[in-house]
């Protein structure tokens, strides 16, 4: 599977008599540059200032100059939950194309938690953030 981002290469049941391949992955993304990573703690923390919250950005790549830009979507935050309409977000700008989310854990350790895999929160393969102490 390739795309813009990344190529896969995984490993499929059910073809016999060929030879084995390992399984790979290529991520073929810019660095997210310091500048936007320290937007989006400073979003993150003031979030969690005012509502103890979870919180949440989207990510677009624009793959011809490899740039990043964050998009903030209306949301709902509630402690360890945040919400947001995915079938009701604007187009990316001209170029750019939706990559993932960032979304804080409120004081919690940074993992990869059962909502994100079922993606229940509308959010795919996203990145965890936590920018504060106070967790364990
Ligand atoms: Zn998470």
């Amino acid at each position: 599977m390739t795309n813009a981002f990344y190529a896969v290469r995984l490993k499929v049941g059910g073809v016999g008599g060929l030879a084995e391949i390992g399984e790979t992955a290529v991520l073929n993304v810019p660095k997210l540059p310091d500048r936007l990573l320290r937007q989006v703690e400073s979003f993150f923390v003031t979030v969690y200032h005012e509502h103890e919250s979870e919180a949440v950005v989207l990510l677009f790549c624009n793959p011809a100059t490899k740039e990043w830009r964050i998009e903030v979507p209306p949301q709902e935050v509630q402690g360890l939950h945040v919400k947001y309409d995915t079938s009701r977000l604007p187009d990316p700008p001209a170029g750019f194309q939706r990559f993932g989310s960032i979304h804080s854990h409120a004081g919690i350790k940074a993992f990869h938690s059962g909502t994100d895999d079922s993606g229940a929160a509308g959010v795919q393969r996203p990145l965890h953030f936590r920018p504060f102490p106070g967790g364990s």
